[in-house]
């Protein structure tokens, strides 16, 4: 305790932990407060990549940034940072978009059942009602049991085997990094309709569907290929890299708060009520009031939570809550994507699963950015988790552009890969609802327990996954803290 002052201690500083340590240092009445980070920068996985040709910026993980991404884009705002876009907002991106299935470009025929999936999904949630663990009903139950491949057999027509059905689980697989027989089936409700619940603010936030151009046209439902454009092209990225957001949040903190290569090894409830925190630098602890673990699951299971008092299903969703594998190929291309003809705008293909984009799009400059995005082992695991890309890796990308958007090859120079699975402070792309753990913890993963208060991605029910549900975590943790010191949340 310095003082007056309580101590609070915020445990990550990705954008998560420093939303929410910025929104507490802002308040009229001073914190004792820390922010201990394990690595020696602050973003965790908003981390742009720099050092490409004409100054131009890649991200190592969070890019994309939608129209439904409110609590980023107020932030953004904020902070006085400016967005470029990939494409004219509300417009239909002039070229049309790849999906290559089993070898093959899938056609809109082939792809017009999609309605009809999402008209399923809808129909599914009316009948299990909220999505909450508790409020979890027999009807909820039994298709949170179910995986995505179990649906997509049960509801598409010949299932996994049919275009449609592998298109779906493609995307599926690409936007949360699994395997589509690893996911709860309400993964697909969650991704492309939204879940109801009585939680946070931003709800309905789900894939490409705020700026889906058929969503601008009355009465049309937009399609599969609709929906991807939007999520990958007809979005924004912060002009300078993404990080920018979490630089500028942390120069906002109070001198010395932030302390860099502090990784928390254990907490502990004292009898008074308060946590003692040791980290492994230097056996430095610390005692506080509130506590914000703003840190992915798998760094978290390195933690010794023995004596924090925490409750079993807290337990069991920390063991048990896994999380994706999501890889970036970033290729740097002596001239823009979009000057070869035939570049589609962005592709994927579904063996394995890979997207490309134009990272470089709305970018200054001649050269181009490309990234691919993979789930799985595609890009083998080298036991760096980032760095240059070895020249077998880069040859694969070159092997997989061939497939996806031909023509570039020839134009291709420097590659970076990272994977994140490998990252001993993420432990991987972002989490995901097994089977079964939609009923056990939708709506838990963010309620406080005693004095200690869970922010990251993984905790939002509105966006998990993506750089908004860090961020509104963030938020909802400072309102939490505030509250609990019997301060007004401003
Ligand atoms: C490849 C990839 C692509 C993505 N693409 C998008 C996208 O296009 N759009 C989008 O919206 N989102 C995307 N995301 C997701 C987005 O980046 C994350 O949801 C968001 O950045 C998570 O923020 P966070 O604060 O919850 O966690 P993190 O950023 O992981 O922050 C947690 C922090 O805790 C630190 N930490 C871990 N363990 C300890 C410890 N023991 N002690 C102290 N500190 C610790 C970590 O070093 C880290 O800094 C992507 C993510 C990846 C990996």
């Amino acid at each position: 305790m310095a003082g007056e002052r309580p101590t609070v201690v915020v445990v990550g500083a990705g954008l998560a932990g420093l939303a929410c340590a910025q929104r507490l240092s802002a308040h009229e009445r001073p914190l004792d407060l820390h922010v201990l980070e394990a690595r020696d920068r602050v973003g965790g996985r908003c981390w742009s990549s720099r050092g490409w040709s004409d100054g131009q910026v890649a991200e190592h993980g969070g890019e994309l940034i939608e129209d439904s991404q409110h609590h980023v884009l107020g932030l953004v705002a904020q902070l006085g940072l400016t967005l470029e876009h990939r494409a004219p907002t509300g417009k239909r991106w002039p070229r049309p978009g790849r999906a290559v299935i089993g070898g093959a470009d899938v056609t809109d025929s082939e792809l017009a059942g999609f309605p009809d999936v999402t008209r399923q999904l809808r129909t599914d949630l009316a009948a299990t009602g909220p999505v909450r663990f508790d409020a979890a009903g027999t009807s909820l139950r039994e298709l949170d049991e179910m995986s995505v491949s179990d649906w997509l057999d049960r509801h598409v027509e010949h299932g996994n085997a049919s275009p449609l059905g592998l298109g779906v689980a493609t995307l599926v697989s690409l936007n949360l990094g699994f395997d589509p027989s690893e996911l709860s089936a309400l993964s697909l409700h969650h991704m492309f309709v939204g879940l109801s619940d009585r939680g946070e603010a931003s709800l309905g936030f789900s894939f490409g569907h705020e700026s889906a151009p058929a969503t601008h046209e009355q009465g049309t439902q937009p399609g599969l290929l609709d929906l991807a454009a939007a999520a990958v092209v007809e979005v924004m990225h912060v002009a300078g890299g993404n990080d920018l957001i979490a630089s500028r949040l942390a120069e906002l903190l109070p001198g010395g708060a932030l302390r860099f290569g502090e990784a928390l090894r254990s907490v502990a409830r004292r009898p008074d009520g308060r946590y003692l925190l040791r980290t492994d630098a230097g056996g430095t602890h610390l005692v506080a009031e509130q506590l914000v673990l703003a840190l992915p699951m798998p760094p978290l299971r390195a933690v010794d939570l023995e004596g924090a008092a925490l409750s079993p299903r807290r337990m069991e969703a920390i063991e048990s809550l896994p999380m994706g594998t999501s890889n970036k190929l970033i290729l740097a291309l002596d001239r823009r994507p979009s000057t070869t003809p035939s570049w589609p705008g962005f592709a994927f293909t579904d063996r394995p699963p890979v997207a490309v984009w134009d990272s470089s799009v709305g970018q200054p400059g001649e050269a181009g950015l490309l990234t691919l995005f993979s789930s799985g082992d595609t890009f083998g695991s080298s036991g760096v988790a980032h760095g240059p890309a070895e020249e077998e890796v880069r040859r694969l990308g070159t092997g997989l552009l061939d497939v996806l958007a031909p023509g570039l090859e020839g134009s291709i120079g420097e590659a970076w890969l990272d994977l994140w699975a490998e990252d001993p402070w993420a432990g991987g792309g972002y989490a995901g609802f097994a089977p079964g753990q939609y009923a056990r913890f939708a709506g838990f993963l963010s309620q406080p327990e005693g004095g200690i208060h869970f922010a990251g991605e993984h905790t939002s029910l509105s966006s998990p996954g993506y750089l908004d549900g860090a961020v509104s975590s963030g938020h909802r943790t400072a309102a939490e803290v505030l509250t609990a010191l019997g301060l007004c949340p401003s």
